[in-house]
């Protein structure tokens, strides 16, 4: 049987964010993750500024594909409007890979199943044994099941289903789009360019409101499909692939003895836009402060609201813009942008 001081199960943000701090403690750390990386993560891959200081990324020695946007352009009905302001993407394809590389974590690829309180500690199927445990197995986390299923039970008025394809496109506009509420959609529609010519299009929406509301997300696609390949995507395919994530909600019990959970495990996406990358990397931040440091672990406040991020990011970017006019740069992939595109080519 292997052993390890702490076990992480799941290598997305949670899990390697918790990895690398933990490293960086001297503790002896095992992630076990079922895929093989880099693996598909279905995700727009939309991070904010906090998300990059938060995980201590330079944008520019990160190898992989990032993308400053000029702009959201948030439309609602018959309304667009245009918010300067700076946020950002990756690929999560690429990016989950680096991010647990650097953690320097060692990861074994493994479908953890059976989760047994063992002593102090917990026994892993038959195979693994630890005493400190990080659920970061997103939403159908193991760790989650076995631990605080019972105890916190999933809230399904907060479960959101998606739909989303991430292609290869030789993109022309350079902001990001997101749709508010049309054709009643209790949620919302993006597309996302990546830098090198990539793209994410897809939906969210708060499952149960969907159903009593009359159009499925399947038809809800096609409209959105429609409407881009008359206009921003013209002559792209997509083929959507599903996942469903929850909002956050209350989220009563976080750790229980020596286990923890974290990110899409506990739950923690923000309630307005469904952002769950930076709530996956404070609570994997925190669980590692608890097990190395001792400190509480508490998750009230890792959620926030994502506007918030964006109102604080609009006056950066109006900050930078007084002090440096007339800056621009060319997006790859795409047209000029007329701002903050952080990478040099
Ligand atoms: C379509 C879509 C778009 C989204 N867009 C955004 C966005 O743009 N910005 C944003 O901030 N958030 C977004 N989110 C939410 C975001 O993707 C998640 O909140 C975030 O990935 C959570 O990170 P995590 O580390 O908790 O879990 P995950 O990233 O899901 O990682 C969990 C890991 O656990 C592994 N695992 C699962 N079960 C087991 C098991 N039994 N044994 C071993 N390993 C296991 C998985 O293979 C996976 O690698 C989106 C979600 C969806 C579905």
């Amino acid at each position: 049987m292997r052993s390890c001081d702490v076990l992480i199960v799941g290598g997305g943000p949670a899990g390697s964010t918790a990895a690398r701090a933990l490293r960086r403690a001297g503790a002896d750390v095992l992630v076990l993750d079922r895929e093989r990386f880099p693996r598909l993560k279905l995700c727009a891959g939309w991070i904010t500024p906090e998300v990059v200081r938060e995980l201590e990324m330079d944008p520019d020695s990160y190898p992989h594909r990032f993308l400053t946007f000029p702009r959201l352009r948030v439309h609602y009905r018959a309304l667009s409007l245009p918010v300067p302001c700076v946020q950002h993407s990756i690929r999560r394809f690429e990016w989950d890979a680096w991010l647990l590389e650097r953690s320097g974590a060692p990861l074994e690829q493994h479908n953890v199943r059976e989760i047994v309180p063992d002593g102090d500690g917990y026994r892993i199927d038959g195979l693994y044994r630890c005493r400190y445990l990080i659920g970061a197995g997103g939403t159908r986390c193991p760790v989650y099941r076995a631990l605080f299923r019972e105890l916190n039970p999933r809230a399904h008025e907060l479960q959101i289903v998606t739909l989303e394809h991430e292609i290869e496109y030789d993109w022309q506009d350079p902001d990001c789009h997101l749709w508010f509420c049309e054709h009643e959609l209790p949620g919302y529609s993006w597309y996302v360019p990546k830098e090198g010519g990539w793209l994410n299009v897809g939906i969210g929406a708060i499952a149960a409101r969907m159903k009593s509301d009359g159009l499925g997300i399947k038809e809800h696609w096609a409209r959105l499909a429609e409407r881009l390949s008359g206009g921003l995507t013209r002559g792209a395919h997509y083929d959507p692939a599903g996942y469903s994530y929850y909002l956050r909600g209350n989220v009563e019990v976080v750790r229980r003895d020596n286990a923890f959970i974290t990110g899409d495990a506990a739950g923690l996406a923000t309630r307005d836009l469904g952002e769950g990358i930076g709530p996956a990397i404070r609570s994997g931040l925190r669980a590692a402060a608890a097990i190395a440091d001792g400190a509480p672990y508490r998750l009230d406040d890792v959620t926030g609201a994502s506007v918030g991020s964006i109102a604080r990011s609009m006056l950066t970017r109006a900050a930078h813009t007084l002090g440096a006019p007339g800056r621009s740069r060319r997006a790859p992939g795409g047209g000029p942008v007329d701002g903050l595109r952080h990478r040099d080519q």
